[in-house]
């Protein structure tokens, strides 16, 4: 959902803001004085840090639930502690307090407002206030005969750089210029997923956006693209969690594993299996595409590292593209055989991408974004420069 300036905060459909519910209890002494007292078991007051809770709807779905009551005596108990507080609480207060009565908490963990460091894949209710420091060309698509299209944009910070994918009406906000590169925006309740390289890429969906008179300190467009583009050449064993690296390695070892995987047709992301159905979070069941990923060693002589690579990384490391490896392993006794001809083990190159915590073997590993074959000459070229 985007906003225009009127309506620059829409709550969730599902949710709506705490504050919402005070208004009516400060009419009258009583029940403020029982709501205070009632809200007094919570660590955080209601009213404060942004809490939100759920709607009637969900509270009523909720409450029944857990006490299994059917949901129209729940709609009777919360009618009852509207009259016990004579008329002044709102029906969502009640059901709150009727709630909290049974030992239910609805109050929705409070947002915090992350950096971009902090955005990982599978974060929900994400509130980012960061530089717009890139908007890409528009892409258009068709399904199911409707047109559609995303706006890739780069947010950062002064702790990273991450992209959020505007989808359909969502990309109204740049289309008519209401945010420009450089501006800063603010996203509410925003949610993070895996791209197709295993990047956190975030999302506004049930969230908003909406450009703000700059409320913290931010780097400028020009240093956002400075940090981004020219990657610091480091040894392996300086790698720390997190940083964002150029090395210059060569391929030690080629993990077998299986290098295939499911990507949605539409938009490139990863996809999750469940029943039998392949299904995008974006579009539904879909008829997944394979990509490829690879994972090895690389070694600069510092020290080695877990490699990653996707998709057309993979494919030059494979020597084969995707496709014709698909239809290699789905022939061969041995699927696994197809790793007996990896072009790129042995190699040297010059690798740049990301370190990262995996969150299996709880070791750090290289994901590879980007690479060249070590050129001899441009290398030596580099290192009589750095002897003038
Ligand atoms: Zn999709």
């Amino acid at each position: 959902m985007v906003p225009d300036s009127s309506t620059a905060k829409i709550p969730c459909a599902d949710e709506m803001n705490v504050s919402a519910l005070i208004p009516r209890l400060s009419q009258g002494d009583f029940p403020l004085i029982r709501f205070k007292r009632f809200l007094s078991h919570n660590k955080q007051p209601l009213w404060q840090g942004g809490g939100t809770v759920f709607s009637l709807d969900i509270m009523i779905e909720k409450i029944s639930e857990h006490a299994r009551i059917e949901p129209d005596r729940v709609r009777q108990l919360i009618s009852e502690k509207q009259d016990e507080l004579s008329g002044l609480v709102s029906e969502e207060g009640a059901a709150y307090i009727v709630a909290r009565e049974m030992g239910l908490n609805m109050i929705r963990e409070g947002r915090k407002q992350l950096k971009v460091k902090n955005i990982v894949p599978g974060l929900r209710s994400v509130d980012l206030v960061a530089r717009v420091a890139r908007v890409f060309e528009e892409r258009q698509f068709e399904k199911d005969g409707k047109k559609g299209c995303v706006i890739n944009v780069l947010l950062g910070d002064e702790t990273g750089m991450l992209r959020l994918s505007l989808w359909n009406d969502e990309t109204s906000i740049i289309k008519e210029g209401k945010v420009k590169e450089g501006d800063t925006v603010k996203v509410s309740g925003g949610w993070a997923k895996s791209d197709n390289r295993d990047n956190p890429e975030l999302k506004i969906g049930r969230g908003t956006i909406e450009k703000v008179d700059q409320v913290v300190e931010l780097p400028d467009r020009a240093q956002l693209e400075q940090d981004f583009q020219t990657l610091k050449r480091a040894d392996i064993m300086d790698f720390k969690e997190g940083g964002q690296y150029e090395t210059r390695a060569a391929l030690v070892q080629v993990f077998r594993r299986n290098p295939f995987f499911g990507i949605c047709p539409e938009c490139d992301s990863r996809i999750k299996e469940s029943n039998g159905k392949w299904i995008c979070d974006e579009h539904g069941e879909v008829k997944p595409k394979q990509a490829l990923v690879l994972s090895g060693i690389i070694d600069d002589g510092t020290g080695n590292i877990r490699v990653v690579f996707f998709r057309e990384l993979a494919e030059r490391i494979f020597g084969k593209k995707t496709d014709e490896l698909k239809e290699l392993a789905d022939n061969a006794t041995d699927s696994m055989s197809i790793f007996d001809s990896v072009q790129g083990l042995g190699r040297e190159f010059t690798l740049r991408g990301r370190v990262k915590r995996n969150s299996f073997t709880e070791s750090l590993e290289f994901m590879a974004n980007d690479m060249d074959d070590v050129d001899a000459r441009s290398e030596a070229q580099e290192l009589l420069k750095q002897l003038a």
